[in-house]
């Protein structure tokens, strides 16, 4: 038995935009379906990520993404407004108290070491397929980062990002904003290799790792609690310092 066509309206607020073919953008359109589906599949089905998405509202009620729709609802979706907002929880200590994070897909791999440089906790296993790393994501309470609309889409995931920008120093501004982690930034105390937390230590500790000319021109030295990399501020860290500062004023 064939059910009727179900015919419904959509329209899709600010940032969600960006996933729509610019002839949907901003307006509201009409969507003709051929079986009752739930709010969910109908957002998705217009290319829109449903962690991306805040608020649901069918005919001015808020709604879940299992809500089944009826023909001619209306059905408006709204982004997540504001970045999280962190900063009532910094007040005590000076820094965040709760600290997000982050489960990038591997196509990410530039914009994952440069976020560990700046000191944010980013998780990234290039052997996990997508079923893993979604259900690792939410039993974790991760925040997925993925330029893969369709990893997005996973049901098990409730927290993800969709990264708009292609360039890894604007995927870095945009996700600094988005997130509002500008004011957890920890420069330099992160292994970029393998995210976990860096500890100084004394040259003695790390001497024999060393290359002569480290062992002479050098004296400070940090360790991955990891992989065991040893850091040192070498000739690249003048240029990371750099980086550091400029991600600093383009995010202020
Ligand atoms: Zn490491």
């Amino acid at each position: 038995m064939t059910s009727a066509p179900i015919f419904v309206t959509l329209r899709f607020y600010e940032e969600l935009n960006d996933f729509l073919p610019a002839s949907r953008r901003k307006i509201r359109f009409r969507r003709s379906l051929n079986h009752n589906t739930t709010v969910k599949d109908v957002i998705e089905s217009c290319g829109v990520p449903h962690p991306e998405v805040d608020l649901v509202l069918v005919n001015g009620v808020s709604v879940d993404f299992s809500c089944r729709i009826k023909s001619g609802d209306d059905i408006s979706v709204y982004p997540v407004f504001e970045s999280l907002d962190i900063s009532a929880e910094t007040h005590l200590s000076g820094r965040p108290l709760r600290r997000l994070r982050f489960l990038a897909d591997v196509h990410l791999g530039k914009l994952t070491r440069k976020l560990r440089l700046l000191g944010i906790d980013v998780c990234e296993n290039p052997e996990l397929k997508d079923a893993d790393l979604a259900r690792i994501a939410a039993e974790s309470g991760l925040i997925i980062l993925t330029r893969d609309r369709r990893l997005l889409m996973r049901k098990e995931i409730k927290k993800g990002y969709y990264v708009r920008s292609v360039h890894p120093n604007d995927q870095i501004l945009e996700v600094i904003k988005r997130f509002d982690l500008r004011d957890s930034l920890t420069p330099f105390e992160r292994c970029t290799s393998c995210n976990e937390l860096l500890v100084i230590v004394a040259m003695e500790e790390v001497i024999n790792l060393l290359k002569p000319l480290t062992k002479k021109y050098y004296r400070n030295f940090s360790r991955c609690t990891g992989c065991g990399k040893v850091y040192w501020q070498g000739a690249h860290h003048k240029r990371l310092l750099g980086f550091v500062n400029w991600v600093s004023a383009r995010t202020a």
